[in-house]
């Protein structure tokens, strides 16, 4: 038995026979075991959410990391318009609220006997597992890519200890005037579908300033983006002549890298070759969620839309990048938003009763310039029949076009009163 759960019978003042014969609704009354797996958007919302709300239960969160570095704003640390410990964050808060945070890896989970390994040799045990372990690389989804490439050719699509960011910056920084920074963009689905995006403009807004003579080459497998118009239309009025995207369609799509000579060789045999390659890699659910069965062929793991419990297993929800959340984008805004019907969803079912009626939302701001934003609104609820996850019909927006400097500056200011706010319900 873990500490968790010997502290909960202790408070409870219950037998711990009759606590272990008991099922899950009934040992409810005294203090469930919720078990979180990850502890970045959708874990440390889940955490937070999770003791504020429903102060009975029993919350240990499982992160290897001492401190979380968010990939939103990561853009704005290539640009030089943020560092890194501006958008590092501690656990210490959730730990004021009552959350034991466990520094270690998950390595197995049991889902049967309702477990999970560590690393370091400690098994927890659950009532409920909610998992948000983010996303993994697909290593040799191109060809040359692996491990050691990425220390060439950062992805900075991971945030973890910051290093692969750092190392992009690094870069930047190092290149001469009129080099060529080339990007690799993964098909559908991956993280955060305008990120690609919003990094080509951050980029630029750097080298407008610093090496003005340089040029953006973006590779993407796609033929289409999220926010297209409005990015297409700020290269040009901000970055003239600096940024080029190649759609799939005419030979954009990167199947092969050279890391030695620095090269993104295309699906047609175009060899091209860049000053600083940052490449985004196709993707998939992080190792945990794969290792446990969760995942299907796709690589991520189909949900229940209305719990988010894994199809393949009862008693874990998967929340955040890991999951198939049909129309919604991966986003941090959406790993926070499932985080909150998990752990509500999570907490009906220890008490025995039905699980709320989700509505699901997104918000993504995108920096074109440091002081130039546009987003993406979408409202998302599971249809009638409870089998998908669909698009409320009529409720997304989308910035308008045109010349529109106040819209623009106030949208970078939403954008940084969205991120200080997120941050906040995810650690408190
Ligand atoms: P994460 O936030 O990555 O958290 C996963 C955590 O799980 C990590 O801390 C990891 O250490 C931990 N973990 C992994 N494996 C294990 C294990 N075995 N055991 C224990 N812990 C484990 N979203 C927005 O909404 N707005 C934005 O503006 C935005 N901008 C972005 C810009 C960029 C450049 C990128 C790359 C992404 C951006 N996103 C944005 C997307 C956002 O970062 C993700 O959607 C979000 O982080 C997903 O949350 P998550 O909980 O699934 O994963």
């Amino acid at each position: 038995m873990t500490q968790t759960t010997r502290r909960g019978l202790l408070s409870a003042g219950v037998a711990a026979t009759a606590f272990l014969s008991a099922p899950a609704t009934v040992r409810a009354q005294t203090a469930a075991r919720l078990l979180i797996v990850g502890g970045g958007f959708g874990g440390a919302s889940a955490a937070n959410f999770a003791r504020r709300a429903h102060p009975w239960l029993d919350v240990t969160l499982v992160e290897p990391r001492t401190r979380f570095i968010t990939c939103p704003y990561g853009n704005l640390v290539l640009a030089g318009a943020k560092q890194v410990e501006d958008i590092t964050h501690s656990y210490d808060g959730l730990r004021a609220r009552g959350v034991r945070v466990v520094h270690d890896w998950a390595e197995g989970v049991d889902a049967a006997a309702r477990r999970v390994r560590l690393r370091g040799g400690e098994t927890l045990t659950y009532d409920r597992l909610i998992l948000s372990p983010g996303i993994a690389i697909r290593y040799g989804a191109l060809e040359g890519y692996d491990e050691a490439a990425a220390e060439v050719m950062p992805h900075a699509w991971i945030a973890g200890d910051g290093a692969q960011l750092r190392l992009l910056r690094r870069q930047l920084e190092a290149m001469p005037d009129g080099g060529v920074v080339g990007l690799s963009i993964p098909p559908n689905p991956f993280r955060c579908p305008p990120g690609p995006y919003e990094r080509i403009s951050m980029i630029a807004s750097y080298l407008k300033q610093h090496k003005p003579r340089s040029k953006i080459l973006a590779l993407d497998a796609k033929e289409a983006f999220s926010k297209q118009g409005l990015f297409q239309d700020a290269w040009a009025a901000l970055y003239p002549g600096m940024v080029e995207w190649v759609p799939g369609n005419r030979d954009g799509k990167v199947v092969r890298v050279d890391p030695r000579e620095r090269v993104l060789e295309t699906e047609f045999g175009t060899r091209h070759k860049v000053d600083v390659a940052n490449v985004i890699p196709p993707q998939s659910a992080a190792g945990i969620a794969v290792q446990a069965g969760l995942a299907d062929s796709t690589g991520w793991v189909p949900v229940n839309p209305r719990t988010l419990e894994a199809r393949a297993a009862q008693g874990i929800h998967v929340i955040g990048d890991a999951n198939i959340p049909g129309p919604m984008p991966k986003s941090g805004y959406v790993a926070n938003s499932t985080a909150k019907q998990a752990v509500a969803s999570a907490a009906a079912l220890l008490r025995g009763e039905a699980p709320p009626e989700p509505v699901y939302y997104n918000t993504c701001y995108s920096h074109v310039g440091p002081d130039y934003g546009i987003s993406v609104v979408g409202i998302f609820r599971p249809n009638a029949e409870g089998t998908a996850i669909i698009e409320v019909p009529n409720s997304g927006g989308v910035s308008p076009r045109g010349n529109l400097p106040e819209q623009r500056r106030l949208e970078a200011i939403y954008a940084d009163a969205w991120y200080e706010s997120i941050t906040k319900d995810m650690f408190g």
